[in-house]
């Protein structure tokens, strides 16, 4: 059943809060016999009307939840937008790199769901991987990390960042270090940028440069300047 409702409730397209219409929705109660206790679930099917996307809101209000009901969004809301190559990259990368935009899909659903230990191991996992997948294992990160730079794929600074990265995973998966919110941002911003670098740049590049003009040479500038 369509109703003409309106809620503003979170869009991970628009990036944010946004009106929607309510498609469709259910809502069941309940209430205890013996205490005074009582909750809700309401499942709502929602279409932002910015940018027509669809998405289910299921709102859990428990009696003795004093923080105000549970909101869940399927797909999960996210905090921060994706880059917006992120639908391309699936056309970018070798078949042989498959295993990127998946992982980096998964380390998304860790930080949409609030886990931050499972994002700071997914993202150390995915730089491991990107770079054996580029210099071939040599037997240690260390060893890895410089090869990786040799061959061009990181600068220095980018380097010591990816050290960094790979301390954080290390520690979030062997010392129970639990990275905040911010720590998170960082090191997707850089596993982000690393990802552009080595997979999406390169074919950027070999695009331009099919459209740029080819130089003329000084003969043919010449004759153009008498013209
Ligand atoms: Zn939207």
């Amino acid at each position: 059943m369509t109703s003409s409702k309106h809620t503003r409730a979170h869009c991970n397209t628009c990036g944010g809060e946004r009106n929607h219409g309510v498609l469709h929705s259910e809502k069941t109660s309940w209430s205890d016999d013996e205490h005074p206790i009582s909750g809700s679930d309401e499942y709502e099917t929602l279409k932002c009307l910015g940018c027509d996307s669809i998405e289910l809101r299921h709102t859990s209000y428990f009696s003795e939840d004093y923080d105000g009901p549970t909101i869940t969004y399927f797909p999960p809301a996210m905090f921060r937008q994706q880059p917006t190559w992120f639908k391309n990259l699936f056309f970018e990368i070798p078949q042989e790199d498959d295993f990127v935009e998946p992982l980096l899909q998964e380390i998304y659903v860790a930080l949409q769901n609030n886990q931050p230990r499972l994002a700071a191991m997914g993202v150390r996992s995915l730089i491991e991987t990107i770079m054996i997948a580029k210099t071939g294992d040599n037997g240690t990160f260390a060893k890895n990390i410089s090869e990786f730079e040799n061959l061009g794929y990181v600068s220095t600074l980018q380097r010591e960042r990816m050290e960094a990265i790979l301390e954080a995973g290390h520690a979030a998966i062997h010392r129970a270090f639990e990275p905040r919110q911010e720590d998170i941002i960082t090191l997707l911003d850089i596993t982000e940028h690393i990802i552009e670098t080595v997979y999406l740049h390169k074919g950027k590049v070999d695009k331009l440069k099919k459209r740029v003009p080819a130089k003329k040479s000084k003969k043919a500038n010449k004759v153009d300047q008498r013209g």
